[in-house]
């Protein structure tokens, strides 16, 4: 039997004035125990207002929020120190003038702690916590004399000592230089994992959301404009917005031409449209997605991409290259064979892989159409 979901949000609004779109707008989202969720979406597209709204310090015009079991918002209303949620903020948020070990061992004091624990059991549970990070020794720092990984460490135990139902970590990472951040990405989800919790993680960061999340919803001026496993929404974005935002793919113009869609690289068939192009047949206008990975090349003369650039990245190079119509596409390809900047080439596309949006006609440029050369 699968047991009831951690938390549970149903038809949930948050505006912060009448004048404004609001920041959360009909939210539903379900989270199982034990899961990672992370929330994706651009600035401002409303992420920390649904994290507010979970944990208690927003109260939303509509809708329910069930956590463990619990109506906590609708029929009744838990303040935030009522509820059983950890919380991880970009800028750590420890007190400064605390040892690590005072900062991790705040939240279990007997007055906040919904559970109430001896002295002697608070300094175990903060030794474990400590331990369960990687800062077995350091227990005795100020923050300041910690790196920047190490204090997001700290707020980290500090969140997961009271062993809290949910644990809502808003945009950890983003304050870390880019190396500590893979690793540390990988680090705080194996720590989440091995204590089974469940948690929502904020970011605006698609590899970042990719690597680490069970499920990813992706948002879009407060909807959740797709909710599914990271390799669902990668291999299947269900709009022109998640494609973009999730997939760092090509876009190209193409339009329908009998069967099949003519693009200035050629004329595609057997090509798989979003639902919107499907259901509605009279959309003639579109984008085709073609994944930097996808974008095989051959060294053909008379090919209708020239080689602009070429950017050594480890284990492969990524390539600039211009379209006939001035458009700059990216492929990202084994270092050998390697071609050259000033190459001619032509794509070669496994039409399987393609995926086709709809395109407002107002935006269409006028592509230069080239229906005989079809890629292979
Ligand atoms: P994100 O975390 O995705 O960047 P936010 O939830 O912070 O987005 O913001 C969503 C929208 O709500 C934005 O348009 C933002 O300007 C607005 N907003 C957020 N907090 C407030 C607030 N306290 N008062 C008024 N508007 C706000
Ligand atoms: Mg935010």
């Amino acid at each position: 039997m699968t047991p009831p979901p951690i938390l549970c949000l149903e038809a949930l609004s948050k505006g912060y004035g009448t004048n404004l779109p609001a920041a959360v707008e009909g939210v539903n989202l379900t989270l199982a125990q034990g899961e990672l969720l992370a929330l994706l979406g651009p600035s401002g597209c409303g992420k920390t207002t649904l994290l507010r709204l979970i944990a208690g310090f927003e109260r939303p015009q509509t809708g329910t929020i069930r956590l463990a079991g619990q109506t906590v918002c609708g029929s009744t209303w838990l303040p935030p120190e009522k509820r059983d949620v950890g919380l991880v903020f970009q800028d750590y948020a420890l007190f400064p003038h605390l040892t690590v070990e005072k900062n991790v061992a705040f939240g279990l004091h007997p007055r906040w702690g919904r559970r109430r624990l001896t002295p002697a059991q608070i300094h175990q549970v903060t030794a474990e916590a400590i331990a369960l990070v990687g800062l077995t020794g350091l227990a005795g720092r100020y923050p300041h004399e910690l790196s920047g990984g190490q204090q997001q460490r700290v707020a980290l135990a500090r969140a997961l000592a009271p062993r809290p139902a949910l644990i809502l970590l808003d945009e950890p990472f983003s304050n870390l230089d880019v190396q500590v951040r893979a690793y540390l990405r990988q680090e705080v989800r194996d720590i989440l994992k091995q204590v089974q919790a469940s948690g929502i993680f904020v970011t605006h960061d698609q590899e970042e959301a990719l690597s680490i999340a069970d499920r990813l919803a992706v948002m879009r001026q407060g909807r959740i404009e797709q909710w599914g496993t990271p390799e669902e929404i990668y291999h299947n974005p269900a709009s022109r917005f998640v494609a973009g935002f999730v997939t760092q793919a090509n876009f190209l113009p193409a339009h329908r031409q009998g069967l099949g869609w003519a693009t200035e690289l050629g004329y595609f068939e057997r090509i798989l449209p979003a639902q919107e192009i499907a259901e509605d047949g009279a959309i003639n206008q579109g984008e085709l997605m073609i994944r930097q990975e996808d974008l095989h090349l051959e060294v053909w003369e008379s090919g209708p991409l020239r080689i602009k650039s070429r950017q050594f990245l480890g284990r492969e190079y990524q390539y600039g290259l211009l379209t006939p119509s001035g458009q700059t596409l990216y492929a990202r390809l084994p270092t050998k064979p390697a071609m050259a900047v000033g190459d001619v080439v032509r794509p070669v596309i496994q039409p399987e892989r393609v995926r086709l949006y709809p395109r407002l006609e107002s935006t269409l440029p006028t592509p230069t159409l080239n229906p005989l050369s079809t890629p292979a």
